[in-house]
């Protein structure tokens, strides 16, 4: 119908959140490939400042946004979005969501990605129900992470009219569609390339060697502050 023509002229925008400390090849090859899958025009990488619901980062949001610009320069479709990085204090991605709909003035479709095991958590988010009028959900897998099966309940059931199996569903409704993207499993974590490199140990071929030097250069993740 004339209705579904029209919302597929709209471009879907991909949000990215995330501590990103530091972002690695996890990140960035299920970032590439949902950017392929879902047709995306871009995909923004939103560094959060200090998450509520997790201990603090490691390093710096600073540090932590320009270790994301460096890993994605070279991709046209990737963006560094840093409007956490100038929001004081506690991060919510409500409010980075509900700013994105506004400035994109109802002319662009959200797309939020985010790993199963951030998902399985999304019920403890500030104002989370509203995060389903403001974007879709673009679930990825993650190793050791079993999704849909238990999913706490009320979660459940906010999603349970909600999934869709194909992309192009997506470009037809504006918000609230929750789909799972097929991609590669990566049991690649920030928590694991921190300790390696508290530890000495190589963390090359985890992350981008530009993303290293940078790292490297700035003495992050050393233990020694
Ligand atoms: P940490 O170990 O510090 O929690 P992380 O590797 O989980 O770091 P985050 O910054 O916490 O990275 O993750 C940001 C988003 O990326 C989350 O939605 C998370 O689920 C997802 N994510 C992180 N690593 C992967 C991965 N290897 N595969 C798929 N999704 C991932
Ligand atoms: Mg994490």
């Amino acid at each position: 119908g004339s209705f579904q023509s029209m919302r597929s002229e709209f471009p879907l925008i991909g949000i990215f959140g995330g501590t990103f400390d530091p972002i690695h090849y996890g990140h960035l090859r299920v970032a590439e490939e949902i950017a392929e899958t879902i047709s995306l025009r871009e995909l923004r990488f939103v560094p959060a400042g200090v998450p509520r619901l997790r201990c603090a980062p490691a390093a710096s949001l600073q540090h932590r946004a320009a270790i994301v610009r460096i890993a994605i320069r070279g991709n046209s479709r990737f963006v560094l979005d840093e409007r956490e990085v100038r929001r004081h204090g506690v991060s919510y991605s409500v409010e980075s969501l509900r700013e994105l709909r506004r400035e994109m003035r109802e002319r662009a479709i959200l797309c939020f990605v985010i790993g199963a095991d951030a998902f399985m958590k999304l019920a403890e988010w500030h104002s989370w129900r509203e995060l389903f009028g403001l974007c879709h959900f673009i679930i990825v897998a993650r190793p050791g992470y079993a999704l849909a099966s238990n999913l706490p309940q009320e979660l459940e059931e906010e999603c349970a009219q909600r999934w869709v199996s194909s992309a192009d569903s997506l470009k037809y409704t504006s918000s609230g569609l929750v789909f799972i993207a097929p991609t590669t499993l990566l049991d690649i974590s920030a928590t694991t390339i921190r300790a390696h490199i508290a530890a000495g140990k190589s963390v090359r071929y985890l992350m981008p060697d530009e993303a290293l030097d940078y790292i490297a250069a700035n003495h992050l993740y050393s233990g020694e502050g």
